[in-house]
């Protein structure tokens, strides 16, 4: 939904730098069309099975955004709960909620089971033990998948493989068995399904189906063992175009290959978190300095690794385009934040016409893991985000002041 119209950048129908002119810049922008369009794109690719599609809420967790969501049917994938917090006042029907994460505090399974969230998405034996527990005092019963990790190991950023041996995801293959079968005796303990989430940003189709395969034959011990499952929980993962000769599989072509694996019966989840905010948001950036050092150029941009953390966290590659043609000529340069931290950069080595001062800059598909992982590291208030709808902009979240960097202090 980004376009030249002109000499300017538009995103839907507005142009960038009148947004920039209203809030300021940096500032976080969602195309709301786009997220309408990849969330559709899954909902209609699942109408061959019954199940859910469950954002993956700690890509992106704006409360405009997880509303306009729910209110498409979405469910919510969770990893803590704080995020079930939120996803309960963005209006998620809590029948709708799924919970994973390695390290879940007696305090969040209470507050999960007391919100009555669809499932668990147990990682250990210790967290079945501490589930069965609580709910046993709470006098309730916990529904629970296992997240099994089918040591499957995914093409991507080694930060980012969470279905590989020896991560710390999930419960080990050869033990799923085992796990199944001591969660069949506990009394406060309902086994409702599987799941496995194997990484994120995977462009190949294959490990997708490796995944499922491996899954499919602990679903056959089980039930040999007269354990049934309702659910199917496949993760998420999809990838997206980050570079432009980047080819992303669509969720039809990864969930026809999985839904060949399995019974036709089962209900099936997934849990799509980039593949649906990623390429839906950018950040907006503006232009500070320019330098020459070291026989290299610099642009010096107001968004730091603070509001970004992804190329200094993975070495992600993130698109940077000024939102305003020229014809100058183009040399290589480095665009850098604010932060005194030699990580702190958004693009190497990239081929951009000489940007003037007060000029702005777009880095593109920063929708996922962008604002969600943002801090007010060098006490950088939090940046704004608005909506874009058509010809209209909305303000989702006020820029942060300088008093809130003091909130909680005593
Ligand atoms: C992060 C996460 C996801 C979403 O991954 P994406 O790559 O953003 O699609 C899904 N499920 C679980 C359990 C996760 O931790």
């Amino acid at each position: 939904m980004l376009r030249f119209r002109r000499n300017d950048l538009y995103i839907e129908r507005v142009k960038l730098s009148d947004i920039a002119k209203r809030y300021g810049a940096s500032i976080y922008i969602y195309s709301k069309n786009q997220l309408v369009k990849n969330f559709e794109s899954y909902k209609r690719a699942l109408v061959l099975r019954d199940g859910l599609i469950c954002f993956a809420c700690k890509t992106n967790s704006n409360g405009t955004i997880l509303k306009l969501l729910a209110k498409l049917g979405a469910g919510a994938d969770t990893t803590s709960g704080g995020e079930i917090y939120r996803c309960l006042k963005a209006g998620f029907n809590p029948s709708r909620i799924v919970y994973a994460g390695v390290g879940k505090t007696a305090e969040e399974i209470k507050y999960a089971l007391k919100n009555k969230i669809l499932m668990f998405n147990v990682e250990s034996f210790e967290e079945l033990d501490a589930i069965d527990k609580i709910a046993g005092k709470l006098k309730v019963r916990a529904n629970i998948s296992f997240r099994i990790n089918p040591h499957v190991d995914p093409d991507t950023h080694s930060h980012i493989v969470t279905g590989k041996k020896g991560t710390k995801f999930g419960i080990p293959y050869e033990d799923a068995i085992k796990a199944y079968l001591i969660a069949k005796q506990k009394k406060n303990i309902v086994i409702v399904g599987i799941h496995s989430h194997i990484g994120s940003q995977i462009l190949d189709i294959a490990p997708f189906k490796l995944a499922a395969q491996k899954i499919k034959k602990i679903i056959d011990s089980l039930e040999k063992n007269g354990i049934k499952l309702e659910y199917i929980n496949c993760g998420g993962g999809l990838g997206i175009e980050y570079k432009r000769d980047q080819k992303a599989p669509s969720p039809k072509q990864i969930m026809s290959e999985i839904f060949g694996v399995f019974d036709k019966n089962k209900k099936f989840i997934f849990e799509p978190g980039r593949s649906i905010i990623g390429n839906a948001g950018h950040l907006l950036a503006r232009v500070l300095y320019r330098k020459v050092s070291g026989g290299k150029s610099f642009l010096i941009t107001d968004a730091g690794m603070n509001d970004l953390i992804r190329p200094a966290l993975y070495e992600a590659y993130h698109e940077i385009t000024p939102v305003k043609k020229t014809n100058a000529k183009k040399v290589k340069t480095d665009v850098v934040g604010p932060i005194c931290e030699s990580g702190d950069f958004m693009g190497r080595d990239r081929m951009l016409p000489v940007i003037e001062q007060g000029d702005y800059i777009l880095i593109t598909c920063a929708g996922a893991y962008g604002a969600s992982m943002s801090s007010q590291y060098n006490s950088r208030p939090l940046l704004p985000e608005v909506l874009v709808d058509g010809n209209k902009a909305v303000l989702i979240r006020k820029r942060a002041t300088y008093e809130d960097l003091l909130l909680n202090e005593i």
